[in-house]
Parts: C-alpha cells; sequence; structure tokens
C-alpha cells in the first residue's frame, strides 16, 4: 500500500514478534498474547512508535531544504525525543516546546528521561506552562516563527508526528509487516491491542489492517483522557491516509473501535490499575511498560481478557509501541518496585 511513497530508513527493519506465555498463563491461559516490539525498532536514543512514522516525514522535511526540525509535546513526551534523535541523525537543528501537560511533581520529573536524552542530542528545549492538548499549538508556531526570524528555515512536525499529511503512513506499514510476519509464523492475529492519543499510529493501522477486513479489530485503548478530540482525530487521519493510500473504500465510525475506560485519572497519571499492569508485564516476561501509555494499554489488554471480552483462543497482539524512558520521572511511585 505504500510503494509510491519515500521512506526514510531510521529502524531496523520489520520488528520482533514474541509471545508472552507467561503473562498469558498468568491471566488464566484464556488467551495467546503476542507482543510486537516497536519498542526495540530503532538504534535511536530507545526508538519506539514515532521512529516510525517519522520515516515518511523525513524525505518532506529534506526536500523543503530546512534546517531546523521543531515539535511539541509534554515535558516527559517520546516524541520530542524521537525527534530530536532523528534530527541528530540527519544533521538538522531541533527547537522542542514542551508543554506542561502532566500535573505530575516528581523532583527530578523535568531532569531525566526523555527530555533528558532530548538535551543530551542538542535539542533546544522551552519549557512552557500550556496544559494538555493533541491539537495544532500556539506555543508551536510561535517557535516555528522565531527560527524564521534567526533566519532559519524550520520545518514543524505535530505532536506525536498526527496531524501531518503523511502521519498515518508508518502504521499503515505496520499492518503491512503484520500480514507478512503472519504468513512466515502460520498464524493470524483475531485482535491488536494499540494506545492511542494523538491518534495517528491507530489511524495508520485502522487504514492498513482495512484491506483485510480488521479494521474494527484494532483495540484502541485511549490514554489521553479526552476521548472526543482523540476520537475525531483518529477518523481524520484515517480518512485522510486512506486517501492517500488510495484504500478504495471510505472508514467510518464501524471501523473504529476506541476504549475510554482506562485514561483515568487523567492523562499522563498512572492509576493503581495501570501500576498492577506495569508490575505484571514487568514481573512475568521482564517486558517494561511506562506510567503514561503502554502501562494503560497493557492495563486495558489485562481488564478486557479477564472480563472475558475475547473469546477462548483468540491470539492477541499486544503493539508496545515504545516510552519506558519516561518512567525515570515518575521515581516516587515505584520506589519499592
Ligand atoms: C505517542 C505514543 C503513543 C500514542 O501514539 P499516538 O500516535 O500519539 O496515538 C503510545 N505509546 C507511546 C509510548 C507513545 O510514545
Amino acid at each position: 500500500m505504500l510503494e509510491k511513497f519515500e521512506r526514510y530508513p531510521l529502524t531496523f527493519g520489520p520488528t520482533p514478534i514474541e509471545k508472552l506465555p507467561r503473562l498469558s498463563e498468568a491471566l488464566g491461559d484464556k488467551v495467546e498474547i503476542y507482543a510486537k516490539r516497536e519498542d526495540c525498532n530503532s538504534g535511536l536514543a530507545f526508538g519506539g512508535n514515532k521512529v516510525r512514522k517519522l520515516e515518511y516525514i523525513v524525505p518532506d522535511a529534506i526536500a523543503s531544504g530546512a534546517d531546523t526540525l521543531v515539535s511539541i509535546g509534554g515535558v516527559q513526551s517520546n516524541h520530542t525525543r524521537q525527534v530530536a534523535a532523528v534530527a541528530a541523525k540527519i544533521g538538522m537543528k531541533c527547537r522542542l516546546v514542551q508543554e506542561s501537560w502532566v500535573p505530575f511533581e516528581d523532583a527530578v520529573y523535568d531532569r531525566v528521561g526523555n527530555i533528558l536524552m532530548s538535551r543530551v542530542m542538542g535539542a533546544q528545549s522551552e519549557i512552557v506552562p500550556d496544559g494538555f492538548d493533541i491539537g495544532i499549538r500556539e506555543s508551536w508556531e510561535r517557535t516555528l516563527q522565531a527560527v524564521r526570524d534567526e533566519g532559519g528555515k524550520p520545518y514543524g512536525i505535530p505532536a506525536g508526528a498526527s496531524v501531518h499529511k503523511y502521519g498515518g503512513l508508518g502504521f499503515v506499514g505496520f499492518a503491512e509487516e503484520v500480514r507478512a510476519q503472519e504468513a512466515e509464523m502460520g498464524i493470524k492475529f483475531d485482535y491488536v491491542i494499540v494506545c492511542t492519543v494523538t491518534g495517528s499510529t491507530h489511524a495508520g493501522m485502522l487504514v492498513g489492517f482495512a484491506k483485510d477486513g480488521r479494521a474494527n479489530k484494532v483495540i484502541g485503548i485511549d490514554a489521553s483522557g479526552t476521548i472526543d478530540q482523540t476520537r475525531n482525530q483518529v477518523m481524520e487521519i484515517a480518512r485522510n491516509t486512506a486517501d492517500l493510500v488510495e484504500l478504495g473504500r471510505e472508514i467510518t465510525l464501524d471501523d473504529l473501535t476506541l476504549i475510554p475506560d482506562y485514561a483515568y485519572p487523567a492523562y499522563g497519571i498512572p492509576s493503581a490499575e495501570t501500576n498492577d499492569a506495569i508490575r505484571l508485564a514487568a514481573r512475568n516476561e521482564g517486558m517494561m511498560t511506562d506510567p503514561v501509555y503502554e502501562g494503560k494499554s497493557m492495563q486495558g489488554m489485562i481488564d478486557l481478557i479477564r472480563k472475558d471480552y475475547f473469546p477462548a483462543g483468540s491470539k492477541v497482539l499486544y503493539a508496545h509501541l515504545g516510552g519506558v524512558p519516561a518512567i525515570n520521572a515518575y521515581s516516587y511511585i515505584y520506589r519499592n518496585g
């Protein structure tokens, strides 16, 4: 579906799919759980889902003649860390707007994890007081203008690399990759679990899996806590991406499965159940997840398995999108494990 688009390689190649037998057993062996390890997809500063998206955005950035990538996220944004790494890799400068998306006060919240790495990689990072919002922000527009005023040529990448014309393509590629791996493994996944916030990961998967009738088997676990905005953004990106790849049919709300039940108490704040889920995956599989994103999709998957949402024997593919560096900013929660 992606032959006509230019891709700038930033990942190691197809990401591994591994079985999680001990986690499956801990949940009563009702389903078979597998993980696709997007968290191990690249050597660029711990990688993650934004690197897969950026492979289809970087050719446009280079063609534009830009010298500076400008992006935006929360203080502990995985996305901005991945943009900083990509900028270093392709020899551009990087300006990051880090908004105060998360009302969490660990003593070292703005010193460790993602923001630490962005700084070490040479990105100029500015912390601003604005709260959580997945849309296009004024602070980002201001920084784009600041780069122009200084004589630079900025290339803007919106939050999560989502509301960008090519933002959905990377995860169309994910679906194609899963299809090829299924053929190799001789199995077929019944469900894919994905954490959804700015929307292009889910939207891309939805379009990619629409090709073989599985769009609504992609189970989005919302971690934004702003479900209407996230739903609208996923649908808009999915429709645009379907046009772009000439899917040949309309994307409708029937294609979307987005579950709002696990985002509480707020974006970036883990509930007790999120933390239990993080510990269960860590203690049974040595697989780390984070308190902002993957801990919530892990919590969602575990709860849905316990509630028999999936028919017995289903093969469930957990898309591990990365994000573990942020756990360093939550040190107090995990001081005893
Ligand atoms: C950005 C991110 C997500 C959410 O992906 P979107 O495309 O923004 O919906 C999930 N998990 C991790 C680790 C992320 O960094």
